[in-house]
């Protein structure tokens, strides 16, 4: 965020967004900041923003203004720890397990309170509550999932470099009460900064102590308690989450949530400044008006009265963002491309926007996730197994397709330009083949 990121298009400004709730009036806040100093808006897979197109001389006044606003904190290092993704309809999911807002705020508030401790920029936590939309199978440092735990209350499983739905073997699980996690949090950071050596990551940790010794030694340093269980005592849902997507019930009475998805996660100013009016004209019952960003790049607008949601969802329609759970919009992720990235052999923006439109005009058969990325690193979702991924290069303008072993059957076909790799996407989406 106090650094930019050098692209093609101008700088690129990352805004921590933790637990990925925003107040309206900070979504207002960060359009307003885009609109005076950039281009563009991104919702990132961590569920945070970034800005593109920021010139140079007017980084210092955006980052001005977002402190000012209340979305950044002054301090750099503080605002860089607030690294934290978490369930993003916590509170409101009518099946989570638990409501992890609070816990989510706890965490926040120990990671930007370890000042000194030398963790890499890359360091975060993963909070998820358990429910039908969830964050379950992603990775971060610490990863915490609400289990319910038979004969018990509730408690969170606890994985070290490990996304929560791993699991090898019939290991023992690590869980802790809710109201120990920010003790074990404050633990591990305790380590972290007595083994500087380890690179500020819990896998360097991890490969030093191993896992078991790893969470004894930061419980024995805050006096928690860990509870290892029979896997058949830790009871959670594996299914895969549900898209966020149009209106979905919530646990309060008489409201409702409504979701929608930007073409490619990316937004104008104006659209942000239209979801967050949005949501104050909308917010039931008083509350603050907020919007949640999800690590699908979509945006869900709480609080809804129900007899409002249907119009809610007509309006981001109209807006250009995907309301329905089948629009292929859903499905298809670009990186930055040549317009934003130097590294880039392709304009995958362009070619994943044309992408998008020609799915949508054949309504294919087979509902595939595509993946356009502008070079081999793919760094536009390195969480997500796509079935058909576009690698652009090595020579410019051409893509490899490359299709995921067992849910496509089609040879690879590339190199390819881009209108020829879309024709043979549009082939696969359409065949009756496994
Ligand atoms: S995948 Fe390659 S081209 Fe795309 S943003 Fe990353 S580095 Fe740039």
């Amino acid at each position: 965020m106090h650094e930019p990121f050098a692209q093609v298009d101008g700088g690129l400004v990352r805004i921590r967004v933790p637990g990925g709730t925003l107040a309206g009036r900070h979504l207002r806040a960060v359009s307003e900041a885009a609109s005076a100093y950039g281009t563009a808006v991104e919702i990132t897979s961590r569920a945070n923003l970034q800005i593109r197109g920021v010139p140079n001389a007017a980084h210092r006044l955006l980052v001005r203004d977002l402190v000012a606003a209340d979305v950044t904190l002054a301090d750099a290092g503080a605002d860089a720890r607030r690294n934290v993704l978490a369930s993003p309809t916590a509170g409101l999911d009518p099946s989570e397990i638990s409501d992890t807002r609070s816990l989510v705020a706890d965490v926040i508030e120990t990671l930007v309170g370890a000042e000194g401790v030398p963790l890499s920029p890359k360091f975060g936590v993963l909070i998820d509550g358990g429910g039908a939309v969830h964050v379950r199978g992603r990775r971060q440092d610490i990863c915490l999932g609400a289990v319910r735990v038979r004969s018990g209350p509730s408690a969170y499983d606890v994985r070290l470099a490990q996304p929560l739905l791993e699991r090898s073997d019939n290991r023992p699980i690590c869980v802790v009460r809710p109201d120990n996690v920010a003790d074990l949090l404050g633990g591990i950071l305790d380590l972290m900064a007595e083994h500087a050596e380890v690179g500020g990551r819990l896998s360097g940790l991890v490969a030093l102590l191993g896992v078991d010794e790893a969470l004894d030694q930061a419980a024995a340093r805050r006096d928690v308690h860990l509870f290892r269980l029979a896997p058949a005592d830790v009871a959670f849902s594996a299914e895969p989450s549900l898209r966020p997507i149009g209106v979905l019930p919530q646990q309060q009475a008489g409201l409702a949530m409504v979701g929608a998805m930007p073409v490619l996660g990316r937004l104008s100013a104006v659209q942000l400044e239209d979801i967050a009016n949005m949501a104050n004209d909308t917010c039931g019952r008083g509350d603050e008006a907020e919007v949640r960003l999800t690590p699908w790049r979509s945006v869900v607008i709480p609080n809804v009265p129900i007899d409002r949601a249907a119009s809610v969802l007509r309006a981001l329609e109209q807006m250009g963002l995907a309301i329905d759970q089948s629009d292929p919009a859903l499905r298809v992720v670009a990186c930055a491309g040549s317009t934003g990235c130097p590294s880039s052999f392709t304009d995958t923006q362009h070619d994943g926007s044309a992408l998008i439109a020609a799915l949508r005009a054949a309504s294919p058969t087979r509902p595939l996730t595509i993946h356009l990325s502008g070079c081999s690193k793919r760094c536009a979702d390195s969480t997500t197994e796509f079935d058909v991924t576009l690698v652009g290069g090595p020579t410019p303008g051409v893509y490899e397709v490359v299709t995921r072993p067992g849910a496509v059957s089609h040879p690879a076909g590339g190199p390819l330009d881009a209108e020829g790799a879309m024709a043979h996407v549009l082939t696969i989406a359409g065949s009756d083949e496994p």
